[in-house]
């Protein structure tokens, strides 16, 4: 299949799943992962319809934004953010969705501030648990969100998660499921201040259409569009 039918069949997967919950489409955006995708295959993705790109790696991204392979796209960065390179991410990328840590949180508020600048992010749970992953414990969460509300230079969009790899169909949605009730619970919870919070990031290849019809506004998918990665 050629690039621009897979955008669509996977956009057209979206739409379906988004019905079956009674969902506006519209809702939700199809995210390219781009990761290892050279700087043509990404402008043959946004020529295609892709809106948003997300990069996991900094020097991929850096060396693609260098290239202006993005053109057309918002561009986010969905890795682990070391904070030795905050410098190179902070005001480069419209949303940085990977904010696991207070540690990362303060240093992009600070970095952003430098530049004088507001930089979206979303604050990134460990939904399981995984000692593997980074990310918020889910009951970290909820002052997580205070703490980025608090930061002038930060702008609090939502929340993001890579739930563990499922060993059968279906296997993830309780988890999509416990990741939306976090995402509501600080909309519920933050009062006034929750006006930008509309962002729910999760879903990949194999599982987005679950993720959506959990609530995502915001899905992942990398081998989904562009084949397996070598
Ligand atoms: C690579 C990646 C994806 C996409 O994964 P696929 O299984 O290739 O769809 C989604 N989210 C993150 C954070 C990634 O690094």
């Amino acid at each position: 299949m050629e690039l621009n039918q897979r955008v669509a069949a996977i956009r057209a997967q979206i739409d379906a799943a988004a019905r079956e919950v009674g969902r506006d489409p519209g809702e939700i955006t199809l995210e390219a992962a781009t990761k290892t995708r050279d700087a043509a295959t990404v402008r043959a993705a946004i020529a295609a319809g892709i809106t948003v790109c997300g990069e996991n790696r900094v020097q991929e991204l850096t060396q693609k934004l260098d290239q202006f392979a993005y053109d057309g796209a918002a561009v986010h960065f969905i890795g682990h953010l070391q904070t030795n390179k905050i410098n190179k991410v902070v005001g480069r990328v419209d949303l940085i969705e990977s904010v696991g840590s207070q540690h990362l949180l303060e240093g992009i508020d600070a970095y952003a501030a430098k530049l004088g600048l507001v930089q979206d992010i979303l604050l990134e749970v460990n939904i399981a648990a995984e000692e593997s992953k980074s990310g918020f414990a889910p009951e970290e969460m909820l002052e997580a969100a205070r703490q980025a509300l608090k930061m002038p230079h930060v702008r609090l969009r939502g929340v993001m998660a890579i739930p563990p790899v499922a060993q059968d169909v279906g296997g993830n949605r309780k988890f999509f499921h416990k990741i939306r009730e976090i995402y509501v619970d600080i909309i519920h919870k933050m009062g006034d201040n929750r006006g930008t919070i509309n962002c729910l990031s999760m879903g990949m290849s194999q599982d987005f259409a679950d993720a959506v019809r959990e609530g995502a506004t915001l899905v992942r998918v990398g081998t989904g569009l562009f084949g397996p990665r070598v």
